[in-house]
């Protein structure tokens, strides 16, 4: 087999105009990538200071409304791990005392900041104020780590979740209302605070403006990973897709996210009207890839090596339509849900009892479309990929795999790497196991032929 399988599809209209609207999704989520990064930096040398959040439940729309910088701590410790520079500043941290065994976007993260933030795409702003979710454990300790470093405060709403499989409050519920005013208590006292720490009055068209965006957004998200169902997918959740999860939370509630969507919506269904599939770029021109076999991915990427990674399955024709990492990771996007502009700050709490509850339970006990047999994204196998780092996205993987495998019936790989540290990370190994998923899926698929 060749090294990489790939059917080159430039030549026609859309794949050779650089203002074509194949491609221009991949483009503009670059372009809004070094805007998001310039915008820090900027904001870092004119010594303002920032809000540093969580992507699950990052009250972004809150703190646009006050012109606060916003820092994803998560998205610039995994552009570090993409550029390579991951590993020293993990051996930095690990001196400075951090356990091996730490999540690696808080020791990358930390070692960073003590030298001074200077991320390779921009200076990172020091923090004013901190908020954090009970979505994962980590962010606790990881914020504790910023007030010590920033002496700036932080702000914990604490989302109340699903404490046992099935025990999950609905809407018509009496519990429910309970947690969506526990919830709103925080976001009045949240608001208070950035009054306090900005000087400015809350203003609340200003907010309403912002959940506008968030809920258009929220509408071509959903339509976008829905588009996947079609044969060819229009795209591959461990490439594009991780562009428009940068998108979803770097611009939540913004009208640039808001016309990204759209846009994105629109190429994408053009796509599936030409039958463009999934893309990606080779020495500049734009190539279709070649699907031979429909993949569903639960865990998180594997940042060091993420060409590398993606390359193992697509040389088999392999291709990501869909993931959970693209769900839950998208603070809520995925889900149908409308922010409520006549009453704004209650309907922004249920919003976030809703994204956050989908991490704590959704984690554990939800079993996704992609992990049931007859899904509408037809797939021929899930790929199951535990990390040494992510304890909340690794959970239960290993059970997951086996009701995948034994109750429904479908194909599984259970592979295991690191999120961000590259020396957890053994090649040989994951190809190895790669390379037997897919001889297994063309040996099933060749018996399938002769019945
Ligand atoms: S443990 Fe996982 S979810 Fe929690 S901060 Fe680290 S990478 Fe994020």
């Amino acid at each position: 087999m060749s090294d990489i399988d790939l059917k080159e599809r430039a030549g026609t209209a859309q794949f050779d105009q650089g203002q074509s609207i194949v491609g221009r999704g991949q483009r503009e989520a670059a372009r809004l990538t070094r805007e998001w990064f310039s915008s820090l930096d900027k904001a870092a040398r004119e010594e303002k200071k920032a809000a540093y959040v969580f992507v699950m439940g990052s009250m972004s729309e809150v703190l646009r409304t006050f012109d606060l910088p916003i820092v994803f701590p998560e998205v610039t410790s995994l552009q570090l791990a993409v550029r390579g520079m991951s590993e020293e500043l993990l051996k930095k941290s690990e001196d400075y005392g951090y356990s091996p065994d730490v999540c690696g976007y808080v020791k990358s993260d930390v070692a960073l900041h003590l030298a001074g933030g200077h991320h390779p795409m921009g200076m990172i702003p020091k923090a004013c104020l901190s908020i954090t979710t009970n979505a994962c454990n980590t962010y606790f300790k990881w914020a504790e780590a910023w007030e010590r470093i920033f002496h700036a405060p932080i702000i914990t709403v604490d989302v109340p979740s699903e404490r046992a499989n099935g025990c999950k409050s609905m809407p018509q519920d009496i519990d429910y209302q309970f947690e969506v005013d526990y919830v709103t208590g925080q976001i009045k006292e949240l608001i208070a605070k950035c009054e306090a720490i900005t000087g400015k009055k809350f203003d609340i068209d200003k907010f309403r403006e912002c959940l506008v965006h968030s809920n258009t957004m929220n509408v071509y998200y959903k339509k976008v990973l829905d588009l996947n169902a079609n044969t060819p997918a229009v795209f591959n959740h461990l490439t594009d897709g991780l562009a428009y999860l940068g998108m979803a939370n770097c611009f939540r509630g913004t009208a640039e996210g808001a016309q990204y969507f759209k846009e994105l919506y629109e190429e994408m269904n053009y796509r599936v009207e030409h039958s463009i599939g999934a893309i990606t770029r080779i020495d500049g021109k734009l190539v279709s890839l070649e699907q031979k076999f429909r993949l569903g991915l639960r865990g998180v990427p594997c940042y060091p090596i993420i060409r590398e990674f993606d390359e193992m399955f697509s040389k088999w024709g392999g291709i990501f339509v869909a993931s959970g990492y693209l769900t839950w990771a998208s603070g809520g996007m995925s889900k149908p849900f409308e922010f409520d502009l006549n009453n704004p700050i209650e309907s922004f709490a249920e919003g976030t009892v809703r994204q956050v509850r989908e991490v704590q339970g959704g984690v554990i006990f939800d079993m996704p479309e992609i992990e049931k047999r007859g899904s509408r994204f037809n797939l021929d196998g899930v790929v199951y990929h535990g990390v040494k780092s992510c304890r909340t996205a690794s959970s239960s993987l290993a059970d997951r795999r086996f009701c995948s495998s034994e109750e429904q019936g479908l194909p599984i790989l259970l592979i295991e790497s690191e999120l961000v540290d590259p020396r957890a990370v053994s090649k040989a190994q994951l190809k190895n196991r790669v390379d037997a998923f897919f001889e297994g899926l063309i040996s099933r698929q060749h018996k399938e032929q002769m019945q």
